[in-house]
């Protein structure tokens, strides 16, 4: 009895084996996964941009990371428009220009993925910015490579912003985010502000010993969502749960309306000094955070599309 109710339900999960495999076969070939984010590739960009040497706003330095970051997104077949514009600084007005490379979506509707180029202008000493800001510009297009590959429900437009940095006190009137408020203000100017439905920035992720905090003025539901992935990858420990509260480029998006979340690791001994070179940073840590914010996004992306801002 025993034994030939056995061989029945052998018999009756070979049938449903067999059931499955046909119904398998059927079904048209899945989409191929996208490509991993390659933190190997990241630091390759991350080393040609510290190669060209500290990256102010208005240099000639900034103008050939734009052609660098042009090139790049050229190769992996990503359109990028540029946005000039001349910001009122302490220093007199200064050429500023953001790069914005769009991922088309099947929705014109987009999530902007941003990060600044632009490295702290310092008068006694040079700096690189390895961590501040080549990771940022290094991650973007990494992350091209992966969101050109992907079927995107929304469009990703990936925006590098310029002059983040203050040029004399970040807290002497705006001196600061100059890119970020520009490209908030010309938005709102042109009546586009409606289609930015999520912004999501990353600043200095490349420190070798990663630890990104809650950022306090970031919309939590985002935030949450990027935390939540990051524990399921098993990167909770780079992921922490205590906040601090950072004045950064998300920061004109919040106050237009936009949801918008920033990825930082402030804690980085070499901060603002002659130190942030190649050595501090490291292709893992770009990685970690490509890896997060690629599961990342099809839950955001759920978000968006369930429901109206
Ligand atoms: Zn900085």
């Amino acid at each position: 009895m025993r034994t030939r109710s056995l061989t029945a339900a052998v018999r009756l999960s070979l049938l449903a084996s067999a059931l499955v495999v046909s119904s398998v076969c059927a079904a048209p070939a899945p989409a191929p996964d996208p490509p991993a984010f390659d933190g190997g590739r990241a630091f390759e960009h991350l080393r040609a941009i510290v190669g060209i040497g500290p990256r102010t706003p208005g240099s000639p330095a900034a103008a050939e990371t734009r052609r660098y970051i042009e090139a790049q997104m050229a190769a992996i077949g990503v359109p990028v428009a540029a946005q000039a514009f001349e910001a009122k600084t302490p220093i007199g007005p200064v050429k500023m220009v953001n790069l914005r490379a769009t991922v088309a979506g099947a929705s014109a509707d987009r999530i902007v993925i941003g990060g600044h180029y632009d490295t702290k202008l310092f008068k006694t000493f040079r700096f690189v910015g390895a961590n501040d800001a080549g990771s940022s510009t290094a991650f973007l297009i990494e992350m091209a490579r992966v969101l050109k590959a992907r079927r995107n429900p929304l469009t990703i437009e990936l925006v590098f912003f310029d002059g983040e940095e203050a040029f004399v006190d970040w807290y002497l009137g705006d001196d600061h985010t100059y890119g970020s408020r520009h490209y908030v203000q010309e938005a709102s100017r042109i009546g586009d502000l409606a289609r930015i439905k999520a912004m999501i920035l990353v600043d200095m992720i490349g420190d070798r010993d990663l630890l990104i905090k809650r950022e306090s003025n970031s919309t939590a539901w985002l935030t949450d969502i990027i935390w939540s992935s990051a524990k399921a990858l098993g990167f909770g420990a780079h992921f922490a749960p205590d906040a601090i509260s950072v004045e950064d480029d998300h920061i004109a998006f919040l106050q237009a309306g936009v949801p918008a979340v920033n990825l930082i690791d402030m804690d980085f001994p070499a901060w603002h000094t002659p130190d942030d070179t190649l050595d501090k940073v490291s292709a893992r840590s770009m990685e970690v955070v490509g890896r997060v914010l690629a599961a990342a996004l099809p839950k955001i992306e759920a978000r968006l599309l369930g429901r109206a801002r």
